[in-house]
């Protein structure tokens, strides 16, 4: 029989730069999981012990998940991720308020979470305005008072984007709607256990959250509901979460969202310091090797974990394959519109150059990110552009 030799490129380290998709689990976190999975499997609406002891792992969550975001335990709605508390915040929050008026508000460069959610509102007879944002990915708030009218019952908003990590300006549009009474949903899964955020302070009404993006479990998220607010609920069932979310409870998945937020909780400070350090080490890195390379986004209103960069005359998807062979992972936008050609329409609504659009990497951090992780990536990246830009040449 003849022997195939195959050559496989093993590259020196692994290194993981895409936590805006999601995050590996903290080992506290799975430990904490792991009891709900086995020995106290119960169901936590069941009369019982096992059901009573499944009980209390849910409501320790709900005090944890409340501790992050300044809110009160009874005001969090526990959902299957940052998508269904976007879905029920946005539609559900809309809905009930239909009798005074069916106009939303929202924004080119939310999640499609949202977009979508706002599509269905327009199926229902809602009228949606969507607001542009300047070159940096900002909103601006004399558009958004310029577009309220009678009407407007809800303003849905993200506080961080997924694919810049631009941060709006969410208190000032609380004050802008306050004086209105209309409700303001934030989109906050890329933002809440990584910078401190309290809903108060911010004024909200809504707010998403998702276990998976801060080192939690996939499928475990929710939505914080300001106390005395009604919502229209999207998941009809059992009369789970104060009737406002039917289904049986996800009892490990909240438990591990409770656990996620109390570790997140106690990292914050070192999260702004440390991590936006390495994000720092990473784009000053590329930027002085790779002339072609130019920052995305508002760089004074940014995540500290995520840099997106525009590789000019360079295809985002070619140099994402590139560096997955270095062992480096990346994105070229959304996780949850890879695999599409389509430009991203975050970096299209902000008017930026084609080639710096096409061009788009986007790198992000989390706590678990090392030195070396860092300089290894900005080794590849130098590396792997040359090669391209060489071959490019001829
Ligand atoms: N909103 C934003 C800003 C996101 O980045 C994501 C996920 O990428 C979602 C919502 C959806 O969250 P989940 O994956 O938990 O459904």
């Amino acid at each position: 029989m003849s022997s195939t030799r195959v050559l496989l490129f093993v590259p020196m380290r692994k290194v993981y730069l895409d936590n805006n998709a999601t995050t590996p689990v903290d080992n506290a976190v799975l430990e904490a999981m792991t009891v709900y999975l086995t020995t106290s499997f119960g169901n936590s609406s069941s009369m019982h012990q096992y059901g009573q002891e499944a009980r209390s792992g849910v409501d320790s969550a709900r005090e944890q998940v409340s501790d992050l975001i300044g809110a009160d335990s009874s005001e969090i709605v526990f959902t299957s991720g940052g998508t269904e508390a976007d879905n029920l915040g946005v539609i559900g929050g809309a809905l009930a308020r239909e009798s005074r008026g069916k106009h939303v508000i929202t924004s080119r460069v939310e999640h499609p979470a949202v977009l979508k959610a706002c599509e269905e509102l327009e199926s229902l007879g809602f009228q949606v305005t969507s607001l542009d944002v300047d070159r940096g990915g900002v909103i601006r708030l004399d558009q958004l008072e310029a577009a309220l009218s009678e009407d407007t019952v809800l303003v849905s908003i993200m506080s961080a984007n997924n694919e810049t990590g631009v941060i709006q300006p969410i208190q000032k549009i609380s004050r802008v709607l306050k004086r209105r009474d209309v409700l303001l949903h934030v989109d906050a899964v890329q933002s809440v256990g990584k910078v401190p955020l309290d809903v108060k302070e911010l004024g909200v009404d809504l707010l998403s959250l998702s276990a998976h993006k801060f080192h939690g479990p996939k499928g475990a998220g929710a939505l914080y509901v300001r106390s005395g607010l009604e919502l229209v609920p999207r998941m009809l069932g059992g009369g789970q979460e104060r009737s406002r979310r039917g289904g049986t409870t996800n009892v490990p998945g909240i438990v591990g969202l409770g656990k996620a937020c109390a570790v997140a909780n106690a990292g914050l400070e070192d999260f702004g310091t440390r991590v936006s350090r390495l994000r720092n080490e990473l784009e000053e890195g590329i930027l002085a090797a790779v002339p072609a390379a130019v920052v995305n986004g508002n760089t004074s209103r940014r995540m500290p974990h995520v840099s997106n960069l525009g590789f000019r005359g360079l295809s985002g998807e070619s140099i994402l394959v590139a560096l997955d062979f270095e062992g480096v992972a990346v994105s070229t936008g959304a996780a949850c519109s890879s695999g599409s050609v389509a430009p991203s329409h975050v970096l299209t609504a902000m008017a930026l150059p084609e080639e710096q659009v096409n061009g788009a990497i986007r790198f992000s951090l989390s706590r678990m990110t090392e030195a070396e992780d860092i300089s290894y990536a900005v080794e590849a990246v130098t590396r792997v552009v040359a090669r391209m830009q060489e071959a490019a040449s001829g």
